[in-house]
Protein backbone atom coordinates (compact mmCIF):
# COMPACT_ATOMS: atom_id res chain seq x y z
CA UNK A 1 0.00 0.00 0.00
CA UNK A 2 1.56 3.38 -1.29
CA UNK A 3 -0.16 5.39 1.79
CA UNK A 4 0.64 2.81 4.32
CA UNK A 5 3.59 5.11 5.87
CA UNK A 6 2.15 7.95 5.39
CA UNK A 7 -1.07 7.02 7.36
CA UNK A 8 2.17 5.74 9.92
CA UNK A 9 3.21 9.14 10.31
CA UNK A 10 -0.19 10.77 10.51
CA UNK A 11 -1.31 8.01 13.38
CA UNK A 12 1.95 9.14 14.99
CA UNK A 13 0.12 12.60 16.27
CA UNK A 14 -2.34 10.84 18.24
CA UNK A 15 -3.41 8.13 20.59
CA UNK A 16 -5.88 5.95 21.13
CA UNK A 17 -8.11 6.78 24.72
CA UNK A 18 -7.27 4.50 27.31
CA UNK A 19 -10.70 4.63 27.97
CA UNK A 20 -11.82 2.72 24.37
CA UNK A 21 -12.70 -0.73 24.54
CA UNK A 22 -11.11 -1.54 21.17
CA UNK A 23 -13.79 -1.05 19.27
CA UNK A 24 -12.02 -1.42 16.07
CA UNK A 25 -10.88 -5.08 16.85
CA UNK A 26 -14.92 -5.77 17.97
CA UNK A 27 -16.44 -4.88 14.33
CA UNK A 28 -13.83 -5.53 11.52
CA UNK A 29 -12.87 -8.16 9.54
CA UNK A 30 -8.95 -8.02 9.54
CA UNK A 31 -7.57 -9.43 6.20
CA UNK A 32 -3.72 -9.86 6.35
CA UNK A 33 -0.76 -11.45 3.48
CA UNK A 34 1.26 -14.46 4.58
CA UNK A 35 4.13 -11.73 5.76
CA UNK A 36 1.44 -10.24 8.59
CA UNK A 37 0.32 -14.27 9.09
CA UNK A 38 4.22 -15.17 10.08
CA UNK A 39 4.52 -12.05 12.09
CA UNK A 40 1.50 -13.46 14.37
CA UNK A 41 3.22 -16.47 14.06
CA UNK A 42 6.60 -15.57 15.62
CA UNK A 43 4.78 -15.09 18.85
CA UNK A 44 5.60 -18.68 20.75
CA UNK A 45 2.42 -18.22 22.98
CA UNK A 46 -0.08 -17.15 19.94
CA UNK A 47 1.04 -19.45 17.27
CA UNK A 48 -1.95 -21.73 17.63
CA UNK A 49 -4.59 -18.93 17.23
CA UNK A 50 -2.38 -17.48 14.43
CA UNK A 51 -2.49 -20.99 13.10
CA UNK A 52 -5.91 -21.28 13.22
CA UNK A 53 -6.41 -18.00 11.04
CA UNK A 54 -9.13 -18.70 8.04
CA UNK A 55 -7.38 -18.71 4.84
CA UNK A 56 -9.32 -17.46 1.89
CA UNK A 57 -9.66 -16.86 -1.65
CA UNK A 58 -11.62 -13.70 -3.12
CA UNK A 59 -12.15 -12.16 -6.34
CA UNK A 60 -9.06 -14.77 -6.71
CA UNK A 61 -7.03 -13.24 -4.14
CA UNK A 62 -5.56 -15.56 -1.45
CA UNK A 63 -5.33 -13.91 1.53
CA UNK A 64 -5.97 -14.55 5.43
CA UNK A 65 -8.99 -13.55 7.41
CA UNK A 66 -9.72 -12.53 11.00
CA UNK A 67 -13.39 -12.49 11.33
CA UNK A 68 -14.41 -9.95 14.55
CA UNK A 69 -14.31 -10.13 17.30
CA UNK A 70 -10.45 -11.02 17.22
CA UNK A 71 -9.11 -13.81 19.12
CA UNK A 72 -5.78 -12.06 20.32
CA UNK A 73 -7.86 -9.08 21.83
CA UNK A 74 -7.80 -9.93 25.65
CA UNK A 75 -9.29 -7.69 27.83
CA UNK A 76 -9.85 -5.21 25.62
CA UNK A 77 -6.24 -4.54 24.37
CA UNK A 78 -4.29 -6.26 21.32
CA UNK A 79 -2.17 -9.57 22.70
CA UNK A 80 -0.12 -9.26 20.07
CA UNK A 81 0.63 -5.77 19.78
CA UNK A 82 3.76 -5.17 18.30
CA UNK A 83 3.08 -8.08 15.86
CA UNK A 84 -0.10 -6.81 15.13
CA UNK A 85 -1.76 -7.22 10.65
CA UNK A 86 -0.96 -4.04 8.50
CA UNK A 87 -4.63 -3.17 8.46
CA UNK A 88 -4.38 -3.07 12.60
CA UNK A 89 -1.60 -0.55 12.16
CA UNK A 90 -4.12 1.89 9.90
CA UNK A 91 -6.86 2.07 12.34
CA UNK A 92 -9.00 4.03 13.06
CA UNK A 93 -8.19 4.30 8.90
CA UNK A 94 -9.73 1.64 7.06
CA UNK A 95 -9.56 0.70 3.47
CA UNK A 96 -12.73 0.05 1.46
CA UNK A 97 -13.30 -0.81 -2.69
CA UNK A 98 -13.00 2.91 -3.42
CA UNK A 99 -9.26 3.12 -5.15
CA UNK A 100 -9.21 6.63 -4.30
CA UNK A 101 -10.13 7.04 -0.39
CA UNK A 102 -10.36 5.18 2.97
CA UNK A 103 -12.80 5.31 5.51
CA UNK A 104 -12.52 6.99 8.93
CA UNK A 105 -14.18 5.05 11.49
CA UNK A 106 -15.31 8.07 14.08
CA UNK A 107 -13.73 6.28 17.08
CA UNK A 108 -12.32 8.88 19.72
CA UNK A 109 -9.34 8.88 17.82
CA UNK A 110 -10.67 9.56 14.84
CA UNK A 111 -12.08 12.66 16.43
CA UNK A 112 -8.84 14.21 17.20
CA UNK A 113 -7.62 13.71 13.74
CA UNK A 114 -11.13 14.92 11.92
CA UNK A 115 -11.05 18.15 14.19
CA UNK A 116 -7.31 18.49 12.42
CA UNK A 117 -8.40 17.66 9.33
CA UNK A 118 -11.49 20.53 9.34
CA UNK A 119 -8.62 22.60 10.03
CA UNK A 120 -6.72 22.03 7.54
CA UNK A 121 -9.14 21.56 4.37
CA UNK A 122 -9.96 25.25 5.49
CA UNK A 123 -6.50 26.72 5.78
CA UNK A 124 -4.09 24.73 3.54
CA UNK A 125 -6.52 22.80 0.49
CA UNK A 126 -9.16 26.21 0.88
CA UNK A 127 -11.87 23.68 0.60
CA UNK A 128 -13.71 24.23 4.28
CA UNK A 129 -15.66 20.56 4.87
CA UNK A 130 -19.27 20.98 4.63
CA UNK A 131 -20.92 21.70 7.66
CA UNK A 132 -22.97 18.73 7.01
CA UNK A 133 -20.03 16.69 6.87
CA UNK A 134 -18.90 18.25 10.34
CA UNK A 135 -22.40 17.30 11.65
CA UNK A 136 -22.55 14.05 10.14
CA UNK A 137 -19.26 12.79 11.42
CA UNK A 138 -20.81 14.43 14.81
CA UNK A 139 -23.50 12.54 14.94
CA UNK A 140 -21.62 9.36 14.00
CA UNK A 141 -19.29 9.66 16.85
CA UNK A 142 -21.85 11.06 19.41
CA UNK A 143 -23.80 7.70 18.62
CA UNK A 144 -21.05 4.77 18.01
CA UNK A 145 -21.84 2.99 21.43
CA UNK A 146 -25.84 3.64 20.83
CA UNK A 147 -25.39 2.16 16.88
CA UNK A 148 -23.10 -0.76 17.82
CA UNK A 149 -25.14 -2.05 20.28
CA UNK A 150 -27.94 -2.46 18.17
CA UNK A 151 -26.34 -3.62 15.23
CA UNK A 152 -26.99 -0.73 13.19
CA UNK A 153 -24.39 0.34 10.19
CA UNK A 154 -21.81 3.32 11.64
CA UNK A 155 -21.36 5.77 8.55
CA UNK A 156 -17.34 6.55 8.19
CA UNK A 157 -15.70 9.56 7.10
CA UNK A 158 -13.89 9.07 2.86
CA UNK A 159 -10.60 10.92 3.25
CA UNK A 160 -9.09 11.41 0.39
CA UNK A 161 -5.67 9.77 -0.50
CA UNK A 162 -4.54 12.44 -2.76
CA UNK A 163 -4.44 14.45 0.70
CA UNK A 164 -3.08 12.29 2.61
CA UNK A 165 0.27 13.46 2.27
CA UNK A 166 -0.10 17.29 2.62
CA UNK A 167 -2.73 16.55 5.81
CA UNK A 168 0.43 14.58 6.92
CA UNK A 169 2.94 17.78 6.61
CA UNK A 170 0.30 19.88 8.00
CA UNK A 171 0.17 18.10 11.26
CA UNK A 172 3.94 18.34 11.40
CA UNK A 173 3.92 21.85 10.75
CA UNK A 174 3.33 24.68 13.06
CA UNK A 175 -0.17 25.54 11.63
CA UNK A 176 -1.86 22.50 13.26
CA UNK A 177 -4.76 23.50 14.87
CA UNK A 178 -5.09 23.36 18.72
CA UNK A 179 -8.68 22.28 19.01
CA UNK A 180 -12.02 23.50 17.66
CA UNK A 181 -14.62 23.39 20.76
CA UNK A 182 -17.45 22.81 18.10
CA UNK A 183 -16.52 19.46 17.40
CA UNK A 184 -15.74 17.75 20.48
CA UNK A 185 -13.98 14.70 21.77
S1 LIG B 1 -8.51 3.17 16.79
FE1 LIG B 1 -10.37 4.04 17.65
S2 LIG B 1 -11.73 2.28 18.09
FE2 LIG B 1 -9.63 1.51 17.82
S3 LIG B 1 -8.77 1.44 19.93
FE3 LIG B 1 -8.20 3.43 19.00
S4 LIG B 1 -9.78 4.87 19.66
FE4 LIG B 1 -10.58 2.78 19.95
S1 LIG C 1 -4.59 -8.19 16.03
FE1 LIG C 1 -4.71 -6.78 17.74
S2 LIG C 1 -5.10 -4.75 16.83
FE2 LIG C 1 -5.62 -6.31 15.28
S3 LIG C 1 -7.82 -6.66 15.52
FE3 LIG C 1 -6.72 -8.20 16.74
S4 LIG C 1 -6.61 -7.34 18.81
FE4 LIG C 1 -7.08 -5.66 17.38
Amino acid sequence: MPFFETVQEILSYYTCPSTCPAICCKIADINMDEKDLEMLRQTPEYKDKADRIESCNEEGEHHYKICPPCPFLESDRCSVYDSRPGLCRMFPFNICNMPDVLLLFPCDMAAGIFKDYVDYSEKILKQPVPAATIDAFEESHSSINTKLNAGLPIPMLLIKINCLLQFKEYLGSGLRFQGNPEIPV
